[in-house]
């Protein structure tokens, strides 16, 4: 039999952690959750999860917090963002501090399901050895160590940036649009009913990292109406 993919929970109101906690395991998930900042951050950093569901708001330490000190050690752990729906600032802040993805509250079970579930299949490719991304100015990205030197110093990218990164280089001949890097990286089905601005905020976050000038990008650069071109030494 297959092994149970876990989920930590860190939400402090018991009654949607408790529902949540009910839905995983009729889903076939195991679960385990925390009631609070503290005892979420040390299960995070202590367990060993295929997703880590992190409310914002949350006594002891905040979510974004949390998410930070996880990013420190560990840039391959999938983490979704439970956020106020009312909150713009929540969701970039959270994107920022590299969550994959946000949901906002309230949420439909079905929509978080579908996320849950595209994130987990997505969660298992290896990057491969001296797998390399050539960007336009020679500037070089170590894929397996997902790390560049630029211009802006030693950068180090999440597992979504790198995937991101490598989508776009596969494919350095054409813009890609929004809904296939919705599709294709973050393994959401094209019928899907998405409203999420978490491709944006990616690339937003990608063009500080690397960009020279990020309001003038020359290696993620848009391309009007069609989508996002990585503009690699050999495109
Ligand atoms: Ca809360």
């Amino acid at each position: 039999m297959q092994n149970k993919q876990r989920i930590l929970l860190v939400e402090d109101e018991a009654a949607i952690r408790q529902g949540l906690i009910d839905v995983f395991i009729y889903h076939g998930y195991e679960v385990d959750f925390a009631v609070d900042g503290g005892e979420g951050l040390q299960k995070a950093l202590t367990g060993k999860f295929d997703l880590i569901l992190l409310d914002v708001m949350l006594p002891t330490l905040d979510g974004f917090s949390i998410c930070n000190q996880i990013r420190e050690k560990n840039r391959e752990q999938a983490i979704i963002m439970l956020t106020a729906k009312s909150s713009e600032d929540d969701i970039i802040e959270g994107l920022t501090l590299g969550a994959d993805d946000y949901i906002a509250k309230p949420f439909s079970v079905t929509q978080l399901l579908l996320r849950i579930q595209a994130v987990l299949r997505r969660t298992s490719t290896q990057l491969a050895s001296n797998q390399q991304i050539t960007l336009a100015d020679n500037v070089l990205i170590d894929c397996q160590n997902m790390a560049a030197t630029t211009s802006n110093g030693t950068l180090t990218f999440t597992r979504r940036e790198m995937d991101i990164l490598l989508y776009l280089d596969a494919h350095s001949q054409r813009p890609v649009s929004r809904d296939e890097l919705l599709n294709k990286v973050w393994g959401y089905a094209d019928d899907i009913e998405l409203e999420t601005r978490t491709v944006d905020i990616h690339i937003a976050k990608l063009r500080r990292k690397l960009e020279p000038d990020s309001s003038h990008p020359r290696y993620l650069v848009t391309v009007r109406g069609a989508g996002y071109r990585l503009m690699t030494a050999t495109a």
